[in-house]
């Protein structure tokens, strides 16, 4: 007998895995290279070489009792924090030191440790729709209660007035995700600037503390020049997630880390209550070899150039279908318009084609799908008959 709470969530358990289950099994009835698969954000670049040879030189080199043993600090190696401390400084401007960072299981590990120790149950996080998601399941696991901003589907920047509307006294942290999954848009530095005036004017209305989570593993994954705000620079309560997950290709390490400035209220409470979160959510610390060898590899990232191609394929490809769809400045994503309003219809549509998308119920934005091009650039060509056969279903 599960815990109920349990039933809900395998009820309602994501869409996007069972898609990569069909896809898996799509395969073995015709064959990996006739299936179209894009239901999955796994990226599909190698780690830098520069990953290899950190893995090799520090199993080499280093001593294994410490390599592999518990972490003095849940929070993470004082060097690995220090590192990562002084690399956002000359990247960012920013002034944190190695108590500011904790070093986390991936962004996913960072929001839970961060949600657990901002939260009492009934506080409000507000989330912009489409947004990730499993910050709904992130929440309820504090028994917080999710507040969705619903979606602007004219560019996807934040509907800025209803969110102001939508902040109670009950609001304790505001999730934003730049540049987007499932978007691939980047929140623009004046869309940033009003949320922090909105934010401020609430906390000084309420006399409560709001906190600004900026959660982003797509920071690096960005085209045409995009700049992506460090928003730290924008908000005093503000704390970052990041993770190598997409920037080195790393998801199945799990290795990312929190940033709680000073600035942040209460900062030194918060980051106290943060490392005890890591222990007793039983993470205890960050995988040791990954916190080393991404403090080995603070100035690699993986190669865009390949996504950026993948990128204008499809976008353009999916353009002379006739497909509606924003060209994404970030991520690995694109967020197409279905052409029916019932989009897990279309998704259906789509799978008679081998074609595997995720529908955009998923993320909170019906009538969207989500295409997830960390793929071959061959799956994208040899997708692109197939999107046209589906689109003739719907276009004259
Ligand atoms: N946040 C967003 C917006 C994501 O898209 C993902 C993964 O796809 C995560 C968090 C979780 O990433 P991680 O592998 O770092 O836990």
């Amino acid at each position: 007998m599960i815990a109920e709470k349990m039933k809900n969530m395998v009820a309602n358990s994501s869409a996007i895995r069972a898609m990569f289950e069909e896809g898996n099994r799509l395969a073995g009835i015709y064959g990996a290279e006739n299936v179209y698969d894009f239901s999955l954000g796994n990226p599909n670049v190698p780690a830098p070489e520069a990953v290899k040879t950190a893995i090799k030189e520090l199993l080499d080199e280093d001593d294994p009792v410490a390599l592999h043993g518990y972490t003095n600090s849940n929070s993470g190696y004082a060097d690995v924090r220090a590192a990562v401390a002084a690399s956002l400084n000359e990247r960012f401007g920013t002034h944190v030191t190695e108590k500011n960072i904790v070093m986390t299981v991936g962004a996913a590990g960072g929001m839970n440790v961060i949600l657990k120790t901002l939260l009492n149950p009934g506080d409000e996080v507000i989330a912009f729709a489409p947004y990730f998601g499993e910050y709904r399941s992130y929440t309820n696991n504090y028994d917080g209660v999710m507040v969705e901003i619903s979606p602007n589907t004219e560019d996807f920047q934040p509907k800025l007035d209803e969110f102001e509307q939508k902040i109670t006294h009950k609001t304790k942290a505001v999730i934003v995700n730049t540049p987007n999954n499932p978007t691939g848009v980047v929140y623009s530095e004046g869309t940033i600037k009003k949320l922090a005036a909105i934010m401020e004017a609430k906390q000084t209305e309420y006399g409560t503390d709001i906190y600004l989570i900026s959660d982003e593993p797509y920071r690096e994954l960005v085209y045409d020049g995009a700049e992506v705000p460090y928003l730290t620079k924008y908000y005093d309560n503000t704390i970052v997630g990041y993770s190598y997950s997409k920037s080195l290709s790393l998801p199945g390490e799990r290795i990312g880390y929190l940033v709680i400035p000073d600035e942040v209220r209460d900062s030194e409470e918060v980051q106290a209550a943060a490392n005890v979160a890591t222990r007793i959510l039983g993470f205890v610390n960050a995988p040791t070899l990954q916190q080393k060898v991404v403090a080995k590899c603070l100035g690699e990232k993986t190669d865009i150039s390949f996504y950026d191609r993948n990128r204008e394929t499809l976008y353009n490809g999916l353009k002379e279908c006739g497909f509606e769809c924003i060209k994404p400045e970030g991520a690995f994503y694109l967020f197409v318009k279905s052409p029916v309003e019932d989009e897990k219809a279309f998704c259906a549509a789509a799978k008679k084609y081998n074609i595997l998308i995720v529908p955009g119920s998923s993320f909170a934005c019906p009538g969207y799908v989500r295409l997830a091009y960390c793929v071959s650039h061959e799956t994208i060509v040899n997708s692109l008959p197939k999107f046209r056969e589906l689109a003739a279903e719907y276009f004259a």
